[in-house]
Parts: C-alpha cells; structure tokens; sequence
C-alpha cells in the first residue's frame, strides 16, 4: 500500500514526461510541497529545525539552467549538500556578477572543498551556439561558446560525425569554464592561502543518467598561464 503511494505520487509529480502540460496548474506544486513535507517529517520529525541551524556545503556546483540537470538528485544528495549555480551552458564568465559573487561567498566563506562545473551532453546553449541563427539577447551569452570553438576549431573541424562534434564542445566548454574558474582571484588567492580546494569539470549523460569526468582536476594554480597569475595580495 505504502509502495503504491510512493509510485502513484511520483507519477502524479512528473508533469513534463508522459503528461498533458495543459492539465498542470502551477498550484499543484504547493500541494506536492506539503506532501513532501509531511513525508520527510514522518521519516525524521527534527529534518528541518537541524537544516535551519545553518549550511556547511563541502561542493560548489555551476551546472547548466536546464531542467533535467538538477544538482542533487543526479548525483543522489540532499538539501544542504551542494552550494548551487545554474546559468545556460555552465558558463564562468569573468565579468558575470552573479556567478562571481556565488564563487567568492562559497569559497571565502562556507569554505567549500571542491567546485564543479558540470555541463550536459544535449545541451541547447551549446547546439544553439554552433549554429548561425539569431535567438534574441541569449546570443551574447553564447558567443562565449563561440569563442570556445575558435579556439579549439582545428580539432572540432577534424570530427566529421555532427553529433560526435556537439559532444566534444560540450566537453571543452566545460574544460574551458574550469581554466576559467582558475583565473579568478578568488581561487588563487584561497590556493595561495592554503585552502584545501580542487575544481573538477564533468559532463552528464541525459540519455544514460551517467556522469563523465572529464579528468580536468586542479587544486593550485600551477598550470595556469603566466599572464592570467596574480601576485599575492
Ligand atoms: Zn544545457
């Protein structure tokens, strides 16, 4: 009977698969919130007084906006686990605000151990950027992507399968993002002060669920090119 509830509310909550959108309405999601609550409360009736004490993510993640590469539950963790940023395409942008903010409060203050930028195979900034059509303001955001593929052109133009090609710019987009993320002056300065702190760049499957480690792991800033290193301050 339990079982039964449980797999009767999860299809009741999978409104974009398999579902008429027409028949969501927006109101639904307050009532599957006090169905949630009621759930985790009944497993551990202290789950939100011991949340609200306060946050000690070990992870920063800046994935992709897209709604089917959510954080924890691709990754099988729960609230208070991961310190999150989503954009379109994962992007580390140097002049982003937003994204340089969220950096600096996880590393300087919650003291994250790892940041990982997690891309998507399938990702539509990524196809959108290999294309020449216009979609709005959204294509200064992706000349980003663009510029990625300038730089590694030669390699990209040597793979003749279109599909096999949108999945290498995924993966040097991330691997890009995470030279990027070493750049900052927020990562070096927390290297240069000690701070246990690696970043990682990965690339999730939508079609397996399975997540590649692209194997671009650093925690100092030894291999980054002279002119982007900074003195300590
Ligand atoms: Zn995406």
């Amino acid at each position: 009977m339990e079982n039964q509830q449980k797999r009767q509310s999860r299809e009741t909550k999978n409104i974009s698969v398999g579902h008429d959108l027409h028949q969501f309405d927006y109101s639904d999601l307050l009532r599957w919130n006090k169905q949630w609550v009621a759930e985790t409360l009944a497993e551990d009736p202290d789950y939100f007084k011991k949340l609200s004490k306060g946050q000690n993510p070990p992870i920063l993640w800046i994935g992709c906006a897209d709604s089917r590469v959510p954080a924890n539950q691709i990754t099988g963790t729960n609230p208070g686990d991961i310190f999150v940023h989503r954009n379109i395409a994962n992007m580390v942008i140097h002049t982003d605000m937003n994204m340089l903010s969220v950096l600096d409060y996880a590393v300087s203050v919650l003291r994250v151990k790892h940041v990982i930028v997690c891309g998507h195979y399938g990702c539509g900034g990524v196809l959108a950027a290999m294309s020449h059509k216009q979609f709005g303001l959204i294509d200064n955001w992706l000349r980003h992507i663009k510029d990625v593929y300038r730089t590694h052109s030669d390699e990209l133009e040597k793979i003749a399968d279109e599909t096999e090609r949108r999945m290498r710019l995924v993966e040097l987009n991330v691997i890009e993002n995470v030279y990027n993320l070493c750049k900052t002056s927020t990562l070096q300065n927390a290297w240069k002060q000690g701070h246990e702190l690696s970043v990682h760049g990965w690339v999730y499957s939508l079609e397996t669920g399975i997540i590649n480690d692209l194997n671009v792991s650093f925690n100092s800033d030894e291999k980054l090119g002279s002119v982007f290193k900074f003195d300590a301050k």
